[in-house]
């Protein structure tokens, strides 16, 4: 009753594309997930899958096979998405600089820049003054996080893959996980714990160099029900952020203005992003504080400077916020990524950092079909 070909510790995204990618494979797969439903990073974010966000060659390459394998699961089983592109707008020269410089490289004839006109066309309700103008990136998809983990869990426990929910692992190895009340056995077992370092495999990630991130997100909800902001939406502020624009030459002028002008959204590590869902709400964040260790308690300081920001490219008298919360991603310093094969027949996946939802099926994917 109890032997699996395979066991994934961890219901969050990388959990669950790591049992889509075992089940595609034919293995009987059985997921532990700790909590009733997941609660992690992978409910508390964007929705985001932004492959723009990665660096040109191998790291793009696992975003857009990611991106294939999010849309096969999301039309194959009826869940939520949004083909909505992004707009990474510029109301400042040295901002459009950066993203011409981007577009010049990424040489992607899809990626390209849109004239103030064209940009408002595909986002209505942007500040029109001192727009410059914006990259467009046909790429990105929304999805709800905060249904797309137990739609997927739902679909692929249809499909033949096995959940214990509420269950903890409490030991893995030689072949065994462990729970309080049960013991499972299989050949391969993948441990995919997110940012949590207490339980299994937290340990072996922390002294890999995963850091903690925590993050102060927010949930608007429009005056009218036919807003809409048609793509993802970022501004200047994200340029310092994203990896992939670390060739521009033109970057170092930006981030020195940035850095010089605006102390406080440094401090904070603040970048301003939005995303729409299908019931019309807007997810907008957010903040970054380094841990290992955080208080309990969110900084209305840091709402009104991500709220402030956000003003300035998209207004926000157009709705109020229904919700604040936090989330904590795991992140390496360096490695966009972490996979430890502990022993034998154990790997460890964690640390996928902020672009987790984005890598999450192109990653599983690689891991599991290794030789
Ligand atoms: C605020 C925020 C915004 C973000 N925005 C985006 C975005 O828009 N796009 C993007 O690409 N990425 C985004 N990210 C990153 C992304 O959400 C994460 O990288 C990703 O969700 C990590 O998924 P995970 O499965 O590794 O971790 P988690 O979602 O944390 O899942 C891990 C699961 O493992 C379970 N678990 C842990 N230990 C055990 C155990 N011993 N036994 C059983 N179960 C266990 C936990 O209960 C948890 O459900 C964001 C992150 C945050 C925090």
């Amino acid at each position: 009753m109890n032997k699996f070909d395979a066991i994934v510790v961890g219901g969050g995204i990388v959990g669950l594309a790591t049992a889509a990618a075992l089940h595609k494979q034919g293995a009987k797969t059985l997921v532990i997930e700790k909590n009733a439903f997941a609660t992690g990073a992978t409910v508390r974010n964007f929705g985001m899958l932004w492959p723009i966000g990665q660096t040109l060659g191998e790291m793009r390459d696992i975003a857009m096979r990611s991106r294939e394998l999010w849309l096969e699961n999301l039309s194959g089983h009826g869940i939520w998405f949004n083909e909505c592109g992004s707009l990474h707008l510029a109301y400042a020269a040295d901002e459009y600089a950066v993203l011409e410089e981007y577009v010049r490289i990424a040489a992607d004839p899809e990626i390209r820049m849109l004239t103030p006109e064209e940009t408002m066309q595909k986002s209505r309700p942007l500040r029109q003054d001192g727009l410059l103008g914006a990259m467009w990136s046909p790429y990105e998809l929304c999805v709800d996080p905060r249904i797309t983990a137990s739609k997927l869990a739902g679909a692929l426990e249809s499909s033949g893959v096995e959940f214990r929910f509420g269950r903890s692992a409490t030991h893995v190895g030689e072949g065994r996980v462990a729970t309080v009340d049960a013991d499972f056995t299989a050949e391969r077992i993948y441990v995919c714990p997110g940012a949590d370092s207490d339980g299994v495999g937290g340990k072996e990630l922390a002294d890999a160099g995963m850091e903690k991130v925590r993050l102060q997100m927010l949930r608007a909800v429009p005056n009218d029900a036919s807003y809409q902001i048609g793509a993802h939406l970022c501004a200047g502020l994200t340029l310092l952020h994203y990896r992939n624009f670390r060739d521009c030459a033109s970057l170092g002028p930006l981030r020195a203005r940035l850095v010089d002008e605006m102390p406080d959204y440094m401090e904070h590590g603040i970048h301003v992003l939005v995303s729409q869902h299908g019931d019309g709400s807007l997810t907008l964040g957010d903040s970054h504080h380094y841990g290992p260790h955080f208080a309990p308690y969110s900084s209305e300081a840091v709402d009104d400077l991500i709220l402030e920001y956000l003003d300035r490219f998209l207004p926000t008298e157009s709705f109020s916020i229904a919700q604040r919360w936090d989330g904590v991603y795991g992140k390496h310093p360096i490695e966009p990524f972490l996979v430890l094969d502990t022993e034998p027949g154990v790997t460890i996946i964690g640390a996928l950092g902020g672009a987790g939802m984005t890598l999450s099926f192109g990653v599983a994917e690689r891991v599991v079909n290794r030789g």
